[in-house]
């Protein structure tokens, strides 16, 4: 056999740079950086209407793709042959189907058969790379191995004797969402005996506010979840956190001598003060109050009026910011949208419903996103991000009005995604409160403290 012949170095016909270029993109020859980036720009190809990787001219000088050119298909998966989503030698999703397999086979071979809904999960959705992604960050899928070989029962039980991790609560979530795990009854049973307990060391009144508010608002919200199939580990820690802090804020009047009836705003501004980290969590009993008709008027108080500060817990997450902002390798979509999610406080589901026209970009180019109501200016570089994101997914002027901005909500399992993101189950409660800051001086000058 004899050795492939060393290409000599040339000036790249795209970036210039001086380097063995071993690919004729549009006839040209381009260094293996460009290669790579031109394979991820596959187009539809004006001889076929397939979704290719247009390196080639066709008679009429267009560019178009390999096989309507009659050239050798080198852009093309190696299982399946489509071009529009690369990964290595093969594309998203074969690779996706393979590493899958491997995962989630048995000691015979063959994918464990209580796992198969796993299995169907992980592979579906438009975008596999996030999937794969997921893969190599998360140590999800190891968990998933070993009960695929039977190192691990599959019970809720194996989850309760591991240590308390965010990616434990997911896998446990995904597995209860596909319906390998049976719904979280049993968690859910052991809330009431738990609010009893908390209930029988508060004075009678407050007893009584808090056993309503819990039976009432957070626990038959559980149940609703619990009927639909949605309830989550994620979502009863939440409750338990609500009416935790509930109890506490009752405490807090009583030891300020204060009734629930009297309580006035700059109660609440005293206890968002003392209890930063806390004051949030107090929103939807203020609300209920305001629905029940308890406390009088306390729909002002839900906003805190001091701003919450960066704690070092948030540290994590501001780890997750900084990564979401500039590494390229993640995939544009799943960047912008965890950055709306962690820095807006923006529910996931929201985000993922988001339309184009929700963004708008100005003659000068400030980049505003409307969440809800009003417009809010997007700072660098999250904006430069938004703006490329809307040009990657592209503006077709008769689709862009409806077209989804983040097409990754459909079938992509949300325990995963929020776990690409980067996000705890409580996320959006505990960054409601940074999103209330002004975030344009405060992203841009936390950036610039850590590239320094
Ligand atoms: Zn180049
Ligand atoms: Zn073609
Ligand atoms: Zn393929």
């Amino acid at each position: 056999m004899s050795p492939r012949p060393r290409l000599p170095r040339q000036d790249c016909a795209h970036c210039g740079r001086h380097d063995r270029c071993t690919r004729i993109v549009l006839e040209k020859a381009v260094c293996q950086r460009c290669t790579l980036r031109f394979a991820r720009t596959a187009t539809a190809c004006p001889g076929c209407a397939n979704i290719r990787v247009l390196a080639f001219y066709d008679a009429a000088r267009r560019p178009a793709c390999a096989a309507c050119t009659g050239n050798e298909t080198v852009y093309a998966c190696t299982a399946c042959g489509r071009e529009d989503s690369p990964w290595g030698r093969l594309c998203g999703h074969c690779a996706l189907k393979e590493k899958t397999t491997v995962l989630l086979s048995g000691p015979d071979g063959g994918i464990h058969p209580r796992l198969r809904p796993v299995y169907d999960a992980l592979i579906c959705g438009p975008r596999p790379q996030t999937t794969l992604y997921w893969f190599t960050r998360s140590t999800g899928p190891a968990t998933l191995g070993a009960m695929a070989r039977g190192e691990l029962d599959i019970s809720h039980a194996t989850f309760e004797a591991m240590p308390a991790s965010r990616t434990n609560s997911y896998l446990r979530d995904l597995l209860t969402a596909t319906g390998v795990l049976p719904p979280f009854h049993a968690e859910l049973e052991r809330v009431s005996p738990w609010l009893e307990e908390l209930l029988s060391t508060l004075p009678a009144g407050q007893s009584e506010v808090l056993a309503r508010f819990a039976r009432w608002q957070v626990l038959s919200r559980l149940r609703r979840q619990e009927q639909h199939g949605t309830l989550t580990h994620g979502a009863i820690s939440a409750a338990r956190a609500t009416i935790v802090v509930t109890a506490r804020f009752m405490n807090w009047l009583t030891e300020h001598g204060t009734d629930l009836a009297d309580i006035e705003q700059r109660d609440l501004d005293r206890f968002a003060e003392e209890h930063r980290a806390r004051a949030l969590a107090l929103r939807p009993f203020l609300a209920w109050c305001a629905r029940t008709g308890l406390g009088g008027d306390l729909s002002a108080a839900t906003r805190p009026t001091t701003q919450p500060a960066v704690t070092l817990s948030d540290e994590d997450r501001w780890s997750h910011v900084q990564l979401l902002l500039h590494d390229d390798t993640i995939r544009l979509y799943a960047r912008v949208a965890g950055l709306f999610v962690l820095l807006y406080a923006q529910p996931l589901a929201r985000v993922c419903r988001m339309r184009a026209d929700q963004i708008t970009v100005d003659a000068v180019g400030v980049t505003t996103a409307t969440f809800d109501t009003f417009p809010v200016e997007l700072p660098g570089p999250l904006d430069r991000l938004v703006r490329a994101q809307l040009v990657e997914r592209g503006i077709q002027p008769m689709a862009a009005r409806n077209a989804a901005m983040f097409q990754l909500a459909a079938s992509m399992p949300t325990p995963i995604l929020a776990e690409v993101l980067g996000l705890a189950p409580n996320t959006a409660t505990r960054w409601a409160a940074l999103a209330s800051r002004d975030w344009s001086t405060y992203t841009a000058q936390r950036d610039t403290h850590l590239r320094r």
